[in-house]
């Protein structure tokens, strides 16, 4: 096919970056041609066309942003091609080139940037049984890496929010791998390269230095300038909670498990006021503390400001903060705009009035609220004071649509404004000189941006036309003259012009160059009002739904009176529950009918857990908690987790995951483990799983189960004990009480169930026939008070007789305490 000169310059440039879809600029569209255009048409739900039989597909350059942002969020790579030059007349082939290709982990854009999360480029290098990893998220400059067992690797990729990974050509660890893959050169995974950068970084670390060598070099190739890198700080320092990735999901941390947009505990928590707020509570969520002195630390910082009266102060300050981590990124690679600027001091000023506000919090201040407040106080408040006294007020919203710099501020720009104001002035003059002395009532001086300054003449009066003027243009109605003296005003104007516009660049890149300077100032302002927008968040949260203070111990006891779900509490009038398990008990079976509340007890032990070492207060009226090293979670497997695995396949797995990864200092969360295969292998394998966590692990765990013979573990097996969700009947039918109590159950319900579910009246009638058939033949393995509870005809019990037939607001108080005495011996049977 014979190919267009257009079509040969694109092929050029996609010929560079095969690995991206190329946005090549077309006058007011980025066109996609062939391959690209069915993944953009595909992705962004635009139309696919054709031309010439070549496939294409095309977004308003205008509106790129968030088309890229789109693209990259689904993890593509873009190059962005667009024309270097102005169509202009006789020119054939505009100049292209691709200026800049973004990838899912290396954008900075403000525009292609989800503002809530953080959005990271991480590097793995591979060496024995050991692996270096780094991260980097250059949108903000925060370096982090670690060298850990290749084992540890799904536990901490599943707390970074990787969107791109970088691996040595060819190499992939085991393992699902979540996020774009890209491949770079072994010679890029250099020591070398960090170190000329940070010579102290890493010392005892040399995978982490070579996977970090390898995100600079990566970053260098995509944005360029890295001067707003800050140090590499070792990740697992200080040591974090470790949540496994089906613990994330099973906990509805980030993601509700099942649809879109239901709640989840992050958005139960987020009441930050900022983007790096909130970015940094995310983070907290996915990798809570484990050490004690560190968790009590952000408690009592949690606490001061629950105690204290700023939130006055506190919330206007913070809203008035950019994402100052994010504009620190596009300060080096020159991309800040007037307004960036402005809000750069805007938040600056904001820091030194959250110092102040800090400082009057009355002492002891805890130590982090302290330090927050030393950080702020060091902001540097000489550049916010330069940048408002320069700024023009409001800033343009780019350089080019100034004016940028106030009048006043310097002086050549104010005589370079005053000369053009006069010479404006001037040809203003001349229009009414030019009238006098040609007697053209009519005419008027104008400008275009092809001809300049003209005098505009109206056919009529051609005539009157002094023989010295040019003819510039001609109209319908008339034609356009310039005269000697008018050409020498619109040159001496243009000059002004041309020189305000210079100077004002210079001023202006004078201001980013001290934002430059003041790069890691500016880092450590922009941490402390992050952790202080964040722990504001969790005391308005613990304020606002009573929350209270958890207290740890050394002893691995679990105590927590009145306990409740953080986020199901929000939307059902919720029954609290206690639980009490004392450091010789291992392990709680908890039994109970479908739905009768022990998967939502069993998470709301594992989010107290979370949210106490997280530094949060917890929704109890009392926790006492040991400090846990890892929470796993694992909820019956829906579909939507196993992914194509078979269930009984994926349980498996995951309790593989657990047996081999719990430690004593862990929380393991167990929700009816062993639904997926036949009802006695289930039973049977539930069974070894617990008792093996009891006797060998000597974790703590929860383990719900519909199988009531489970509860027998507890007979056989030292520190298991039992529970179960109580359930009641109501003639004939089952009333679901949400309290957890100690104890087996009596009955399981199961055709009450599902009988609510509205199962057609034939089918549950026979569903009881099976039962009580089964029923009848004698098995070891069912516990004496198995029986189900009648289902048709029942009988009232009399307690619930006596219940309906009392009248309470007719009984003296002695009374009702002699019929309380009453209904329990009708309960007992009596
Ligand atoms: P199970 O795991 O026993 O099948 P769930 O824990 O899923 O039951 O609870 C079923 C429903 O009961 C929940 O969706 C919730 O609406 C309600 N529920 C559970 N626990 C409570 C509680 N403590 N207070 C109020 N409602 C509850």
């Amino acid at each position: 096919m014979e190919l267009t000169p257009v079509m040969r310059q694109y092929q050029a440039l996609k010929a560079r970056h095969p690995e991206a879809i190329l946005f090549f600029q077309l006058g007011d569209f980025y066109e996609t041609f062939l391959d690209d255009a069915e993944v953009v048409a595909r992705e962004l739900e635009i139309v696919l066309t054709s031309r010439d039989g070549v496939p294409m597909a095309g977004v308003p350059v205008r509106k790129a942003d968030l088309y890229v942002q789109r693209l990259l969020r689904r993890g593509h790579k873009v190059a962005l091609g667009p024309q270097l030059e102005r169509p202009g007349q006789g020119k054939r082939l505009l100049k292209r080139d691709v200026v800049r290709v973004l990838t899912p982990g290396t954008v900075i854009e403000d525009g292609a940037l989800d503002a809530a999360t953080d959005v990271l480029l991480a590097a793995v290098w591979p060496d024995g049984e050991r692996l270096g990893v780094a991260w980097v998220e250059a949108a903000s400059g925060e370096l982090g890496a670690e060298e850990i067992p290749s084992t540890q690797f799904p536990a901490l990729a599943a707390r970074l929010p990787v969107a791109e990974w970088v691996f040595p050509d060819g190499w992939r660890p085991t393992g699902e791998i979540v996020g774009t893959l890209t491949d770079r050169p072994a010679a890029d995974f250099s020591r070398d390269r960090l170190a000329a950068r940070f010579p102290e970084a890493l010392p005892d670390a040399p995978r982490a230095a070579r996977a970090a060598g390898a995100l600079l070099a990566y970053l260098e190739a995509t944005v360029g300038d890295l001067s707003h890198l800050r140090p590499p700080v070792r990740g697992l320092e200080g040591g974090t909670l470790v949540l496994d990735a089906f613990t994330q999901r099973s906990l509805e941390l980030l993601a509700p498990l099942r649809g879109e947009g239901g709640p989840t505990l992050f958005s139960l928590l987020d009441r930050t006021k900022t983007a790096m707020g909130r970015r940094l509570l995310k983070r907290w969520v996915l990798a809570p503390l484990a050490s004690r002195p560190a968790i009590e630390a952000r408690l009592d910082a949690v606490e001061a400001l629950l105690q204290s009266e700023l939130d006055g102060a506190l919330v206007p300050a913070l809203s008035r903060c950019c994402d100052l981590p994010r504009l620190r990124a596009r300060a080096v690679t020159g991309g800040l705009s007037p307004v960036d600027l402005a809000a750069l001091a805007r938040t600056l000023d904001a820091a030194a009035e959250l110092a102040g506000a800090l400082a009057s919090l009355p002492a002891p201040v805890p130590e982090r609220l302290a330090a927050l407040a030393t950080a702020l106080r060091a902001a540097p408040a000489a550049l916010a004071a330069d940048v408002q006294r320069a700024l023009a007020d409001p800033p343009p919203p780019s350089l080019d649509l100034g004016p940028v710099i106030r009048d006043g501020y310097d002086p050549a720009l104010d005589a370079l404004r005053g000369e053009a104001d006069v010479v404006r002035g001037r040809i203003a003059a001349l229009e009414g000189e030019a009238r006098q002395a040609t007697g053209i009532p009519t005419l008027k001086v104008g400008y275009n941006r092809v001809f300049g300054y003209y005098f505009d003449v109206t056919r009529p009066h051609l005539a009157k036309v002094p023989s010295d003027w040019r003819r510039r243009q001609s109209l319908a109605n008339g034609e356009r003259f310039s005269s000697a003296e008018l050409d020498l005003l619109a040159d001496r104007l243009a000059a002004a012009e041309d020189g305000i516009a210079k100077r004002e660049r210079e001023l202006f890149s004078g201001l980013c160059r001290r934002v430059e300077e003041a790069l890691a100032a500016l880092g450590a302002v922009g941490d402390a009002l992050a952790e202080l927008d964040a722990l504001r968040s969790l005391a308005d949260l613990a304020r606002r739904n009573r929350y209270t203070r958890p207290r740890f111990t050394d002893r691995s006891r679990i105590r927590v009176v009145e306990g409740r779900h953080p986020v199901v509490e929000e939307v059902t009038q919720f029954v609290p529950n206690d639980l009490d398990l004392g450091q010789e008990v291992r392990l709680a079976v908890v039994t109970g009918p479908n739905m009768a509340g022990k998967s939502v007890f069993l998470r709301q032990v594992a989010l107290i857990a979370l949210l106490a070492q997280m530094g949060s207060f917890v929704p109890a009226a009392e926790a006492e908690l040991p400090v846990f090293d890892r929470i796993y979670t694992r909820v019956g497997a829906s579909d939507a987790l196993t992914g194509g695995l078979s269930t009984f396949m994926a349980e498996m797995t995951e309790a593989a995951e657990i047996l081999n990864g719990a430690t004593s200092r862990s929380l393991v969360i167990l929700d009816e483990l062993g639904r997926g295969t036949s009802t006695h292998d289930g039973m049977a394998l539930a069974w070894a799983i617990a008792r093996h966590l009891a006797e060998r692990v000597g974790c703590k765990t929860l383990f719900a189960t519909h199988y009531r013979e489970l509860a027998r573990l507890a007979e056989a097996t030292p520190g298991v004990v039992n529970l179960h969700a109580a359930a009641r009947e109501w003639k004939g039918e089952v009333v679901f009480l949400y309290r957890i109590l100690p104890g087996v159950g009596e009955r399981s319900y199961g055709i009450h169930v599902a009988r609510l579910a509205e199962l057609p009246e034939e089918v549950l009638r026979e569903a009881q026939r099976a039962l009580d058939e089964v029923e009848s033949v004698p098995s070891p393995a069912r516990p004496a008070s198995g029986a189900q509870l009648p289902l048709f005809g029942s009988e009232e019990h009399p307690a619930v007789r006596a219940l309906r037939d009392v009248d309470p607001d007719r009984l003296t108080p002695r009374e009702a305490l002699d019929f309380l005495y009453r209904l329990r011996a009708l309960a007992e049977g009596e």
